[in-house]
């Protein structure tokens, strides 16, 4: 079941069209990247989704239901930095969100030990580095043990231990088995982090899925014949291939970026006495696909 579900979502701003038309699922259990350049329409899909805006076309539905505060309850969001107190410890900080939530305080040390803060527990918030202060922004999104995490661009301004403390602590939560969904214009970090992504490039959806599919710098063809299991020992000793998989009712065939040809790949199959009914170069690398987010 997708923990959210976007269909033909559409925002306006007067005559600026920020959301156009926007359709993708979020599976439970992933984390999903929502990469874009700057104006793409991220923070304004991550708002629609938290209803701090309303869309001007199109729904979403979370947990495959008319969203309600019910559902709402069950996501953590971190949108902009909280107010923090500064002459406030880290974990009264998140003792006074817990209490404003309506949260008890009694999971507060388990996750100040998830966000790695525990030894700076009872420094004040002011001597904190910026990398901590958005790790105690995320305890804050923890509180209430919500299986849903919303952040946008997570890692924006930290340097790169920050960066990576981030990256790996969103990897840890995700391995407590919560789906997150983020924001970011960085690539790199939706490959690193992402197993699945939508891109977005001026409102519109260019492209959703699993990140290994769609970011993955090798050419991928799809094939199928009405012996599947033929064609996948056939293709096991096709030549400069990469690897070659069953998966989803297809035969997957990765080759080094730039290099498959189908019309090779056609005849070798004939040639071992398999009609394909499906041939398809589904892959494109990741600089072709970051030239057409780019638009360069
Ligand atoms: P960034 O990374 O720069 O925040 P983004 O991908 O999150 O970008 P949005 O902030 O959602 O993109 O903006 C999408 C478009 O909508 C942009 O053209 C932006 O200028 C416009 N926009 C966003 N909020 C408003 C608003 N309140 N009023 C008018 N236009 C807006």
């Amino acid at each position: 079941m997708p923990v959210l579900s976007v269909e033909n979502l559409s925002k306006n701003y007067g005559n600026i069209k920020a959301l156009k038309n926007v359709s993708f699922s979020v599976p439970a259990g992933s984390v999903f990247g929502i990469l874009g350049p700057n104006g793409s329409g991220k923070t304004t899909l991550l708002g629609t989704i938290t209803d701090i805006l309303k869309p001007t076309t199109g729904q979403y539905k979370l947990f495959d239901e008319v969203p309600a505060a019910s559902h709402r309850r069950q996501m953590g969001t971190l949108l902009e930095t909280p107010n923090f107190y500064h002459y406030l410890s880290g974990r009264k900080n998140l003792e006074i969100a817990a209490a404003i939530k309506q949260h008890g305080a009694d999971e507060i040390d388990h996750i100040l030990d998830t966000v790695d803060l525990t030894r700076r527990k009872d420094s004040k918030f002011s001597t904190y580095s910026l990398g901590m202060k958005q790790r105690l922004a995320i305890a804050s999104a923890l509180l209430g043990n919500p299986p849903v995490l919303i952040f946008d661009e997570p890692t924006n301004g930290l340097d790169p231990v920050g960066i990576a403390e981030i990256r790996s602590l969103m990897r840890d939560i995700n391995s407590q088995g919560k789906t997150i969904i983020m924001a970011s214009h960085l690539l790199d970090e939706v490959e690193k982090v992402c197993t699945h992504v939508a891109i977005l490039k001026r409102g519109d959806l260019i492209t959703t899925g699993n990140v290994n599919e769609i970011l993955s710098n090798e050419d991928l063809v799809e094939l199928a014949g009405t012996d599947n299991e033929k064609l996948l020992s056939v293709l096991q000793s096709y030549p400069a291939k990469n690897s070659v998989v069953q998966e989803a009712g297809y035969i997957k065939l990765y080759f080094p970026v730039n290099t498959a040809n189908l019309s090779d790949v056609n005849q070798y199959c004939f040639n071992n006495g398999i009609v394909l009914n499906h041939l398809l170069l589904k892959k494109k690398s990741l600089e072709s696909k970051f030239f057409e987010l780019t638009n360069n």
